[in-house]
């Protein structure tokens, strides 16, 4: 298998076909991401190296060109074992389909908060309950504030049981969180995503 199917499996996982909620014009789906999972196999979303990635990012989806970039020395054996991998990947995957869905609509800070909504739900799902510790330990860094508020959500509206419609107010400290980590920083609150994120 290759990289490709690889992140075409995580689609594919019950976990993942489960998800159901929506958010600042976005429904994300275990349907959409099906979708997502259908472009990746017949390469209307390339999965593609990409030296450009920063370090530890992961992953990139760009929407111009319709490519997810992966770290060139990833290998099907580690995303295949690594659940923090396959979850950044999941979180392109995100970015994938509101490109699809073309979202144009949704501001950059809502489209990464489902992203992240997502990554984390696969995370917990996948057994990782410590990195709610981890988290909550961790809100003084960017990233664990980011977690730890992604994961305030998915426990409060039972994410990962049942579906539900987040109203801005639910997902604003994520969306303020997310603004203010140094990858994200200067974004406004009001610009509109292209889908094209890290
Ligand atoms: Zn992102």
């Amino acid at each position: 298998m290759s990289v490709r199917d690889e992140i075409a499996s995580i689609l594919a996982e019950p976990l993942v076909t489960r998800i159901n909620f929506s958010l600042g014009g976005l429904a994300i789906t275990g349907a959409g991401l099906g979708r997502v999972r259908n472009a990746i196999l017949h390469d209307r979303i390339r999965v593609v190296p990409d030296p450009s990635l920063p370090a530890g990012a992961g992953g990139s989806y760009n929407a111009t060109q319709n490519q997810i970039g992966v770290e060139p020395s990833l290998t099907q054996q580690h995303l295949a074992s690594s659940i923090q991998m396959r979850s950044v990947l999941l979180h392109e995957c995100s970015h994938a389909l509101v490109d699809l869905s073309r979202a144009a609509a949704t501001t950059i800070l809502s489209d990464e908060a489902a992203a992240y909504l997502v990554q984390l739900m696969y995370r917990l799902g996948r057994g990782q309950s410590w990195l709610r510790t981890w988290a909550s330990q961790n809100q003084g860094t960017p990233t664990g504030r980011i977690f730890h508020e992604a994961i305030r959500i998915i426990d409060r509206f039972a994410l990962l049981q049942s579906c539900a419609i987040l109203q801005l107010q639910a997902y604003s400290a994520l969306r303020q969180a997310i603004q203010q980590h140094p990858v994200y920083r200067g974004t406004s609150s009001t610009a509109l995503t292209r889908a094209d994120g890290i």
